[in-house]
């Protein structure tokens, strides 16, 4: 690698280090003083120990001044005491910032997945920076860089004091006459020589740490990847009631097993792995090490046999020199882990910089009693970011208010994707959508999304309570809630719920949950959607799971209930949809057909004959 290569890799961890710095500051403000004071004073009080136990002892070996002695003990303890009981106050702000360091990191991530644009969200390679992100916080997140940053400023706290405490070894010599290996321990080339072995030593320490850490990270990012599989085949698979019926029925347990097991090894042997490169590199260390340890206890000991200074000395040098070493070679470790870590800390960094490409408006939308909301498509094309295909292609469309329109087709005609347009979870490729004549883009997008009710095919409740669910939040107006429910059918069962509205949905994390079957979540996801009280509903073929008798029950209830707003409904069932006084007919992300059902009918050939006869035939079948 060259010079100038490696002056960038510094430079760019610098940046990133300086950039997480000032993000951590931002939460924890006296983080890196409260760092510094305790390690100086920790620092302080061993040093202090050190020189004052060197001049007593060489004073009991020497003068034997008692009185000077006993001050010298006083002067230790009193000194010793203030320093480590101010070192333990700092601690505990320490502590008690790493842990905000952590709690901040994962708010300020949601927070960051919460804001981001929805095509983002929905983004596998984003979702996978993020599930990493999660995995590696405990080897490579904020609140392991300011424990690593602590470090790094112990290191060089003791690094200076050591330096301190020897630096006048090497400059003291023996005024005796010298022979031999003792002459040359005293001298100042051995004096320099043992300062090359030093150096020596850290150089190779920094470059094997370095190699380490970089295939640490690659193992690392292997096992996040694996702990996702793994965690989907034993987690979301096994766990989940619902799949365990399909592993049950069709006796998957070996196929799941098997895969289980195999990832389990594959995981296994990356720890392994990583286990083998730890020992490897921690086995040279030592060696290094020790050997180094060797030649300068000889070379103290040496000088010490020479006369240059007494036996309290000689424990305080050998003590100081082997602090030195220890802390030198543990901060080229800290650094060339902090390469290692700015790779972690530049992933969260690229997490959080996503740009956010979509246009958030501000102009705020008209707020009418009347819903007079008219919606166009001009022209629309949308093609799914990294997709080739139009998934829509030149659509012309105006909602009327107070519409009732079904939008139907075969599965990936484009139905959902509209809807999608519509509530802007993703821009137009080409053309645009307009309100009352401005485009959508222009609106505040929160006041935009106010105006529409959706209930999609995959909708969400949450392990909340009822009332929370269907208000969609922690206030709520409880008598809307009640009449929402009773006008999505679920006001007698809600009302048997021993807590009522506050009876925790599902039995996730409360013992008092209720577990709901699959059509009383989907009148539950109904309440939600009138709660809101929108201008526009629309309902994404959430009845998939009900008979076509119960979905056309829901529907033309639904519709009863809609009064003067815009409904739009999307089925593949072509019965539910007669009640609509326009039906949208898509194929191929075209809207090719536009008209009521009679009128539609009248087309022999068209898509919607095709369709309608082919269910018509299907239930006639079955009556049969
Ligand atoms: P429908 O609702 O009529 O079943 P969709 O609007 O969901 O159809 O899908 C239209 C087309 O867009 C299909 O070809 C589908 O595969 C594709 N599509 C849908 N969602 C995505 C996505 N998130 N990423 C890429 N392609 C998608």
């Amino acid at each position: 690698m060259k010079i100038k290569e490696i002056i960038e890799i510094i430079k760019q961890d610098l940046n990133t280090t300086k950039r997480a710095i000032k993000l951590i500051q931002t939460f924890t403000p006296n983080y890196f003083l409260h760092s510094f004071l305790f390690a100086f004073d920790l620092a302080a009080a061993q040093y202090i120990g050190y020189f004052l136990a060197a001049e007593i002892t060489d004073e009991v070996t020497g003068g034997k001044d008692i009185k000077k002695m006993a001050i010298m003990v006083a002067i230790m303890v009193i000194s010793e005491l203030v320093l480590v009981l101010l070192s333990k106050y700092s601690w505990r702000r320490i502590r008690v910032n790493e842990l905000i360091t952590q709690q901040w990191e994962e708010i300020y991530l949601n927070n960051k997945s919460f804001s981001m644009d929805y095509k983002n969200m929905e983004d596998p390679e984003i979702r996978a920076k993020r599930q990493a992100i999660v995995d590696n916080r405990s080897q490579g997140g904020l609140a392991y860089l300011v424990s690593r940053l602590s470090h790094i400023m112990r290191n060089i706290i003791n690094i200076v004091f050591s330096i301190i405490m020897i630096a006048d070894m090497f400059f003291n010599h023996s005024d005796r006459p010298l022979t031999g290996i003792v002459a040359f321990a005293d001298s100042w080339v051995a004096s320099l020589l043992l300062g090359v072995v030093i150096i020596i030593s850290c150089v190779v320490s920094f470059i094997s740490v370095q190699r380490v850490e970089s295939k640490h990270y690659i193992i690392n990012k292997n096992i996040s990847a694996t702990k996702k599989i793994y965690s989907y085949y034993l987690g979301d698979y096994l766990d989940d009631s619902k799949a365990c019926k399909d592993v049950h029925v069709f006796n998957q347990q070996e196929l799941i097993g098997n895969a289980s097991e195999r990832i389990h090894s594959d995981w296994i042997s990356l720890i392994k792995e990583k286990n083998a490169l730890t020992k490897k590199y921690g086995e040279k260390r030592q060696i290094i090490d020790y050997v180094v340890l060797g030649l300068i206890y000889s070379f103290v000991a040496l000088k010490a046999i020479a006369g240059t200074f007494g036996i309290g000395s000689f424990v305080k040098y050998a003590t100081c020199i082997q602090k030195l070493l220890w802390n030198t070679s543990d901060f080229s470790l800290m650094l060339s882990m902090m390469h290692s870590l700015n790779k972690y800390i530049e992933d969260f960094f690229e997490y959080v910089d996503t740009p956010t490409e979509m246009h958030y408006g501000t102009i705020p939308t008209e707020k009418r009693m009347d819903n007079k909301y008219d919606i166009e498509f001009h022209n629309v094309s949308f093609k799914y970011p990294g997709t080739d295909k139009y998934a829509i292609k030149n659509l012309n469309l105006k909602f009327k208010v107070g519409d009732r329109i079904a939008v139907v087709g075969m599965n990936g005609s484009g139905k959902t994707t509209m809807i999608k347009l519509l509530c802007r979870l993703y821009d137009p490729t080409e053309g645009y959508i307009t309100l009352n004549g401005i485009d959508i883009q222009k609106y505040d997008y929160e006041d935009y999304l106010k105006l529409f009710s959706v209930v999609f095919q995959d909708f969400k409740l949450f392990s909340f309570s009822v009332g929370e669910n269907v208000a969609a939040s922690v206030d709520y107006d409880e008598e809307k809630v009640w009449s929402s429910l009773e006008k999505a059918g679920m006001f007698e069962r809600v009302k048997a719920m021993p807590k009522g509205l506050k009876t925790p949905v599902y039995k996730d994390f409360e013992e008092d949950g209720v577990e709901i079957s699959g059509g009383e979540a989907q009148k539950l996801a109904i309440a939600r959607a009138l709660y809101k009280d929108a201008a526009f509903v629309i309902l994404d073929e959430p009845t998939a799971s009900l008979d076509p008798i119960a979905e056309h029950e829901i529907y033309s209830r639904f519709n009863d209930m809609v009064k003067d707003k815009t409904a739009v409904y999307i089925s593949h069932r072509l019965s539910s949809c007669r009640f609509c006084d326009r039906i949208l007919v898509f194929d191929n992300g075209q809207l090719i057909q536009d008209g009521s059902h009679e009128i539609l009918l009248e087309n022999p050939n068209g898509k919607y004959s095709e369709l309608w006869n082919a269910q018509a035939q299907y239930y006639a079948e079955n009556k049969a």
